[in-house]
């Protein structure tokens, strides 16, 4: 039988060269480079509540880095370290190292493409729980923060939201997508990209941002909140794919665009000036940038349809605790 340090050694120790000590002591070192601060974040995939347990292992790992090398992104911070703790059901180590081999090459995979590294964590057994802590480097005081918006900045969000969602309805059977919709919403869902480079960028040109891992007006209310502003949208300005243009109509839809969460984009703003240069980098980074909408004073967070009209919804986004 496995035991727990024939896991660690056979599946999580890899060289940590940035690193002053990574995986096999008490604690990890990391020596931060001159000028900078760390940002820290800690993201928990469980299993039945975030995926389903019969998921492909190898998207599962990418999924459990992607989504906390967003948060880095939504600071501006460049991601350099990260730590794993596993609670897996004896199951999962006793698929002839199937399960475990393709979880560790699907996180370390996309590590290597954003050149992070595994310093350390913690495997015990449970039931199958993932959890990562991400350290990143941001230059001191340049982080993007939720709480710099200010009244007159534009509200921008990168690429299209909603087809996580509109993917997860399908999976829950709320809506039939057709074959060729759910080969382009399913892996926004299973294994969401990180706008790393985006948000490293956008340091000098936004004012604030946040990552959406909860649906834009929860994840934009929280940068109103915080900023103490008030905020306008239209509906018809935020971008979205071929399928959910199809859907739009429908209440289902409005809801995924909205308030659908898992697409890992980021919202941010910015002053007007700065309108030039982030038409500039959306060319650059080959990522769509659209500009939804304003901060205002006051508070509150308002959406208007393409009439002008307010549009309101049941659900503004998730939150584990609601019933
Ligand atoms: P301790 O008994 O001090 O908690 P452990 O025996 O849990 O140490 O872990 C031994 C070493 O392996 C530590 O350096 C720890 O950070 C690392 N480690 C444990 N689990 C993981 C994992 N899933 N991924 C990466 N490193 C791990
Ligand atoms: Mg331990």
């Amino acid at each position: 039988m496995i035991s727990e340090f024939d896991i660690i050694h056979r599946y999580f120790s890899r060289p940590a060269p940035g690193a002053v000590l990574g995986v096999g002591d008490d604690a990890a070192l990391i020596k931060p480079a001159a000028g900078v601060e760390l940002a820290i974040s800690t993201d928990m995939l469980v299993s039945g509540q975030h995926f389903l347990a019969d998921v492909d292992p190898h998207k599962l790992g990418h999924k459990s880095l992607a989504v906390n090398l967003s948060d880095m992104a939504a600071m501006g911070a460049k991601p350099r370290w990260a730590t794993l703790s596993l609670a897996l059901p004896e199951s999962m180590v006793h698929t002839g190292d199937k399960w475990l081999k393709a979880f560790a090459d699907g996180f370390f995979e996309l590590a290597h493409a954003h050149s992070v590294e595994l310093i350390g964590g913690d495997t015990t057994r449970g039931p199958l729980n993932i959890c990562v802590t991400i350290i990143g480097e941001v230059a001191k005081g340049k982080a993007l923060r939720r709480d710099g918006a200010r009244p007159g900045d534009d509200i921008w969000i990168s690429g299209h939201l909603g087809d996580a969602a509109l993917a997860l309805a399908h999976v829950q059977r709320r809506i039939t997508l057709e074959p060729g919709e759910i080969a382009a919403c399913l892996p926004v869902l299973l294994t969401p990209a990180a706008r790393v480079e985006l948000g490293q960028r956008l340091i000098g040109l936004a004012d604030s941002a946040i990552d959406i891992s909860d649906g834009l007006l929860a994840d934009l209310g929280h940068i109103l909140k915080s900023s103490k502003v008030a905020g306008v949208i239209r509906m018809n300005e935020i971008a979205c794919s071929a399928s959910m243009k199809k859907y739009l109509p429908q209440t289902l839809a409005i809801e995924c665009l909205l308030a659908g969460g898992d697409d890992y984009e980021l919202c941010f703003t910015a002053p007007r000036e700065t309108r030039g240069g982030i038409e500039i980098l959306a060319r650059e980074q080959l990522v769509p940038l659209s500009r939804i909408g304003r901060i205002g004073e006051g508070e509150g967070l308002v959406v208007l349809d393409a009439a002008g009209k307010t549009v309101t919804l049941e659900t503004k986004g998730y939150d584990h605790f609601r019933t």
